[in-house]
């Protein structure tokens, strides 16, 4: 169990994968839990305690400041975002439909900083809290026909250093995490077959390993539960049979 209670902690994107785990492994440790995404029906199937699910779009700001609002009435206040929701539509520059770039840009970037402008003011106000950006390991490395996403993935590692720098004389921490393939949904939703195909015989030239989403959740997990003077600043995790 954490040293201490946990405050209200905000999950975006926590109707499958990463979210999803991160929700079920923080409610088992007695968080109190605001639960976004778009599908409310996955949100309220998980049953979680002491948890508040919305239908909300990262996109949409007023929602998620609204959402907030609502479970501060309920949970107290904010102490730590989970900035997760993200979406990969691969493809090459040369045949990618320019939408799906817009949609990565608004979701994987703008609906981040929306996360964090929903509960940055009171956490400076109060000099505590941790925000977590879950980007990836195409923060840091460029991969084919990944082109729009690592960009917008690279901007989540330099707006959450920037941001770090930001609040640390706040007593406000800022934490990075950066998985490799992990098994989720988040493959399906590219729209092109042969690059999705692809995806599968890549992972099957890796022996099938990938990560679990448990198993980035527990990365989250240990981040959280430092005291609130060890920032963990980044932390990069894949498979082991994960080259690159
Ligand atoms: P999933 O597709 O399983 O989960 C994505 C989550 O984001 C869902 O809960 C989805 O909910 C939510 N989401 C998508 N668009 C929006 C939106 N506009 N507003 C609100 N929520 C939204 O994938 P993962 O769990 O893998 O993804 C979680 C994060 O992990 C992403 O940021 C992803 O980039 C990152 N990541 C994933 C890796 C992987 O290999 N799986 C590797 C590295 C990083 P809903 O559709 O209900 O709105």
């Amino acid at each position: 169990m954490p040293q201490r209670t946990p405050g209200l902690t905000l999950i975006t994107g926590a109707s499958s994968g990463i979210g999803a785990a991160t929700a079920r492994l923080l409610a088992s440790r007695g968080y109190p839990l605001l639960l976004l995404a778009r599908r409310l029906d996955r949100l309220e199937a998980l049953d979680l305690p002491n948890t508040l699910c919305r239908e909300a779009d990262v996109t949409d700001r007023a929602a998620l400041l609204a959402a907030v609002a609502e479970a501060e009435a309920r949970f107290g206040p904010v102490e730590s975002l989970v900035n997760n929701a993200g979406v990969m539509l691969l493809g090459t520059v040369a045949e990618q439909d320019p939408e799906e770039w817009d949609r990565m840009l608004d979701v994987n970037v703008k609906g981040v900083l929306n996360g964090i402008h929903a509960v940055v003011k009171g956490m400076v106000e109060r000099r505590r809290g941790t925000i977590v950006n879950v980007s990836s390991t195409s923060g840091r490395k460029t991969y084919p026909s990944h082109v729009a996403y690592v960009g917008t993935k690279h901007a989540v590692h330099a707006l959450s250093e920037n941001l770090r720098e930001e609040l640390a004389p706040h007593n406000v921490r800022v934490t990075l995490i950066a998985p490799g393939a992990c098994n989720t949904e988040l493959q399906s939703v590219t729209t092109n077959e042969a690059i999705k195909q692809g995806f599968e015989e890549w992972k099957a030239s890796i022996g099938g390993v990938i990560l679990q989403p448990e198993e980035v959740a527990e990365s989250i997990r240990f981040a959280l539960e430092m005291p609130q003077h060890v920032c963990i600043r980044e932390l990069m995790l894949a498979s082991t049979n994960q080259p690159v």
